[in-house]
């Protein structure tokens, strides 16, 4: 989860690593160190508890020299995040320093063993204690560090990108992961090390991407040497990146989150370039039409995620449900892995990631291809450890998300879901063409009327000052609208820490009515779809039991409308596609009662953007 950035160049590499975890502040931010090796073959380690801006203020007036370096921005998992916590770490003799990403599982039983043997330790960490195994191996093997380095990881348990850096040896840094990811990025006498590509861009758009268990030592002046942990020679791909710039800075916007929400409208047309034709009234998924036997013989589509990605899981169900007739589950990845579950070969097994990184989905990705199931997976990032291990796929293309509270790429997952479910329909004949064509002109029109909700953002925003008040939330839907209820809840969870809740409308009855006075919000998404009728009576509940009221109309409403305290218009459209238009003023609200909390919008206590651990 967290950020690492390693440099060997002939720059100053100080700078270099700073900017770069800037870049990679939103994988984890509550400690940051780096460690600098100088010609004199000193190896300094600066770190603190707090941001990158923290460590910066630290360096002032240290010795900062040095072309090559490692630097770190921690998401903690073993011990508070505090400065002795705080990563690069030193080995018992200081002549090496070590980054991770990761959990070592094992690291009770080595550290056990090493203690044995003489080691101290200086923080709580997993993390020390693979540096220290690594120096005991080199020492009491008499073999070099690459070697050391290799012996010591196959012992380990556990998930990690790691870089080292030796004293004695400048003119390398040494790399390998396993479930975590790692970038190499290629420059002319000079190489970038990052756990994403965000920070290398700055320098060069060819990186290469170190694959499960490999070691690479990045030389200073030549090619990286990869191996694998059996010490087999490896032939890494140069890959170019499509990145720019531009996707990484906040440009005219406050916070990034505010900037990701405002972009929607162009990353959904984005999303469906080149797929939705509507001049032939045609919508083709390369990745389904690639198999499509495989989707017609499907007896059942498992979908695999976590957070705001299962969310959009739920929205698929009743899409592929209802437009292609095959039976959905929808599961928590974290859950399906370790539940033993009952997999068909002819099963489809949708995995959605914006990282392609999440690390309990990677896991029951493998699980469901051992029992030889098809897998498709639905991610953002280009070249991640999912679409790498997946049968076929579709990219979200809605560029870099840096907001840790996901907007543009929630948007972009549901869209997939909706053109996979219209795609696969069509293929079997279960989506009348009447309805298929309707689909297809009424998305064409979605980015616009997504244009024409963001232009209420002040009105939304006055609206949140109304409710900064409030320690709970409830949030209720119905059908389409029932995700979008749990979603509009996370949302203000993660980056207000405001307690919410969403729940199907139905279902207030059975318990959670006993909740509202009013002093309760409760944010009912009531826009015109199959069940607005029943959706009134529930409103009229909770107005009789003096719930405060915000409702999520349709600009055709005239019912809602009388009964609630506040209500938002958003455009028609198709059931089918009402997510799209229905979570957008529910991100904003989200966002604006965040801001008037005084909260972090963009890296919210707690969290970090790509969880790589389970
Ligand atoms: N497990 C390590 C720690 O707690 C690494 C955490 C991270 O990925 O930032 O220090």
């Amino acid at each position: 989860m967290c950020g690492i950035v390693g440099y060997i160049g002939r720059q100053n590499a100080f700078p270099i690593l700073t900017k770069g975890l800037h870049r990679l502040e939103y994988r984890g931010y509550d400690s940051a160190g780096v460690a600098l090796l100088n010609q004199e073959n000193e190896l300094n380690i600066y770190k603190v508890k707090g941001r990158v801006s923290d460590l910066e203020l630290f360096c002032e007036g240290k010795d900062i020299s040095g072309h090559a370096g490692i630097a770190h921005t921690r998401w903690a998992t073993h011990g508070e995040p505090n400065q002795a916590n705080a990563h690069p770490h030193y080995s018992q003799s200081e002549s090496l320093a070590l980054i991770h990403n990761g959990i070592i599982e094992n690291y009770t039983v080595l550290k056990t063993g090493l203690m044995q043997k003489g080691y101290t330790f200086q923080s709580e960490t997993d993390t020390e204690v693979l540096v220290q195994l690594i120096e005991y191996i080199k020492t009491g093997n008499n073999v070099d560090i690459i070697t050391a380095v290799r012996l010591a990881l196959k012992q380990v348990v556990g998930a990690y990108a790691i870089a080292i850096i030796e004293r004695q040896n400048p003119e390398f840094i040494i790399v390998a992961r396993k479930s975590s990811p790692l970038v190499v990025g290629i420059g002319k006498d000079e190489f970038f090390i990052a756990s994403d590509a965000s920070p290398i861009i700055d320098h060069t758009d060819k990186v290469i991407y170190l694959e499960d268990e490999e070691i690479a030592v990045i030389h200073r002046d030549k090619a990286p040497q990869v191996l694998s942990l059996a010490n087999v020679e490896k032939t890494p791909q140069t890959i170019q990146l499509e990145v720019s710039l531009s996707e990484l800075e906040k440009g005219e916007y406050p916070h990034f989150m505010l900037k990701e929400i405002f972009e929607q409208p162009q990353t959904l047309r984005d999303c469906m370039r080149g797929r939705v034709n509507i001049d032939c009234n045609n919508l083709t998924l390369s990745g389904i039409i690639d198999h499509k036997e495989r989707f017609l013989k499907a007896r059942r589509i498992i979908i695999l995620a976590c957070g705001t990605s299962w969310h959009a899981g739920l929205i698929g169900e009743y899409l592929l449900e209802e437009f292609c007739r095959i039976p959905v589950e929808v599961e928590y990845s974290s859950e399906f892995r370790y539940r033993n579950p009952v997999i068909y070969p002819d099963d489809i097994v949708i995995a959605i990631s914006q990282s392609g990184e999440t690390a309990d989905t990677l896991a029951a990705i493998e699980l469901a291809k051992k029992a030889g199931a098809f897998v498709y997976g639905i991610c953002n990032v280009v070249g991640s450890s999912i679409p790498r291990n997946t049968n076929s796929g579709s990219y979200t293309h809605v560029g870099v998300e840096i907001g840790v509270a996901s907007t543009k790429a929630f948007t972009a997952q549901v869209l997939v879901l909706i053109m996979m479910a219209i795609n696969i329909g069509k293929e079997k004949n279960t989506i009348p063409n009447e309805q298929y064509e309707h689909i297809l002109s009424e998305l064409n029109q979605i980015p616009e009327k997504i244009e024409a909700i963001l232009e209420q953002n002040i009105i939304i925003e006055d609206l949140s000052k109304t409710f900064t008040y409030a320690h709970n939330f409830i949030y209720m839907g119905r059908g389409y609208s029932y995700p979008i209820a749990m979603e509009g809840a996370l949302k203000l969870k993660e980056i207000s820490y405001i307690h919410a809740e969403g729940y199907p409308a139905a279902e207030m009855k059975h318990g959670p009515i006993a909740l509202i006075d009013q002093d309760m919000p409760v944010i009912v998404i009531a826009t015109h779809d199959g069940t607005y009728e029943k959706m009134i009576s529930n409103i009229q509940e909770i107005k009789a039991r003096n719930g405060r009221i915000l409702a999520i109309v349709n600009q055709s409403d005239n019912k809602v409308k009388n009964i609630a305290d506040y209500v938002i218009e958003i455009p028609n459209t198709a059931e089918c596609l009402s997510p799209l238009l229905s979570i957008i003023p529910l991100q904003l609200l989200s966002y604006h009662i965040a801001v008037k909390k005084g909260r972090d919008v963009d890296m919210p206590r707690n969290l970090a953007k790509s969880v790589t651990v389970e």
